[in-house]
């Protein structure tokens, strides 16, 4: 079983590094640069272009799955520096929020170290974090905070589409996108909150959120002490 995941893993890192490829070679031909095209043949290359990004989403949400399992049997717990943590995982997004100019604010806590899992919390936060940028408008801003309490909360708020009333129940379950969501964004897997609920619950914790259509939405997850 061990021996059939890693052929299984590598053949997806394999496929994924494939479908990068095809992204610069698509992109090659949409800017021009291999000759001009027509609208038509555009249109078509755009589509597959789409089609390409999705697969690319799906492949890492696979692999992210994959790893996030493997996490929740090793339970490797470290100490740590909250607010370190989470410097080292926002610097990974500051290319893509300048390319928005969507302005990301990170409210520290004075805290001392703690002992948890932070391969865990990289992977929650690096989905919240991908969320609150890909469903956000342009200039728009983003906070992550740290709070104290019984346990430590982190949240992740944004000023984009929201999450329609009548869609809410269904967020965390796995593939399931809203409506607004897929109108924005054609890309996207419905992954990322079902593993980061797992990797949540299996740090002791819980995930919730609050959101209004076209306001913005705040997502919070606990620590276990
Ligand atoms: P994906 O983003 O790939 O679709 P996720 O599992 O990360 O998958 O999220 C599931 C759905 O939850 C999204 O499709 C979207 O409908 C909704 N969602 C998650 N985060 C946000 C957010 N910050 N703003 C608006 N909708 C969100």
């Amino acid at each position: 079983m061990k021996e059939e995941k890693g052929i299984i893993s590598s053949s997806a890192h394999s496929l994924r590094t494939l479908l990068v490829g095809n992204r610069w070679t698509f992109q090659l031909f949409l800017d021009g640069d291999l000759g001009p095209l027509s609208t038509e043949q555009k249109e078509y290359l755009k589509k597959l272009f789409e089609n390409n990004e999705q697969a690319i989403s799906l492949v890492s949400d696979l692999l992210t799955w994959s790893h996030a399992e493997d996490l929740k049997v090793k339970k490797e717990k470290e100490e740590i520096d909250l607010n370190e943590l989470i410097e080292k995982i926002l610097k990974q997004f500051e290319p893509v929020a300048k390319k928005k100019e969507i302005k990301i604010n990170f409210e520290k806590l004075d805290l001392p170290k703690i002992k948890t899992e932070p391969k865990k919390i990289e992977i929650i936060l690096l989905n919240l974090l991908d969320n609150a940028l890909r469903y956000s408008p342009p200039k728009s801003q983003i906070t992550v905070k740290i709070m104290a309490g019984e346990k430590i909360t982190i949240s992740v708020a944004d000023q984009g589409i929201g999450i329609p009333v009548k869609e809410q129940a269904k967020i965390f379950e796995k593939f399931f996108r809203a409506e607004n969501a897929k109108k924005k964004e054609n890309v996207g897997t419905g992954l990322g909150l079902y593993i980061s609920k797992e990797l949540v619950e299996s740090l002791g914790g819980k995930i919730w959120f609050e959101s209004k259509e076209n306001a913005g939405s705040t997502f919070y997850f606990t620590l276990a002490k």
